[in-house]
C-alpha cells in the first residue's frame, strides 16, 4: 500500500492491541505503518482491497549441499533496495 507521506509502496499493517484494535475495527479502519518513513496512519478498509498490506517474507538461503547451519540471506532484489541517505560531510 502506498504511504500518503512519502508515496513509497512500503506501508504495511501495523499490529495494535487493546481497545484501539476494536475501535478501529468497528470503524472499518486498518492501522498501517510505512516501513520507509515510519509514518503511522489508518486507512479505510475497502481501500486496502487488492493492495499488498503484508510485508514480504524474508527469504531463507538454503545451501545446495547438506549444510549444518542455515543462514538468513538478506533481501538482495534490486527493486527492494532503499537508497541510504547520508548526511553531507
Ligand atoms: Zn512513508
Amino acid at each position: 500500500m502506498k504511504c500518503p507521506l512519502c508515496w513509497a509502496e512500503k506501508a504495511y499493517l501495523r499490529p495494535v492491541r487493546g481497545w484501539t484494535k476494536w475501535f478501529l475495527r468497528c470503524l472499518a479502519l486498518r492501522p498501517m505503518k510505512c516501513q520507509h518513513c515510519y509514518h503511522k496512519f489508518v486507512v479505510f478498509w475497502p481501500l486496502t482491497i487488492g493492495k499488498r498490506i503484508v510485508p514480504p517474507a524474508l527469504k531463507i538461503y538454503q545451501p545446495p549441499a547438506m549444510g549444518r547451519e542455515s543462514t538468513v540471506a538478506s533481501d538482495s532484489q534490486p527493486q527492494m533496495k532503499v537508497p541510504r541517505r547520508t548526511k553531507a560531510a
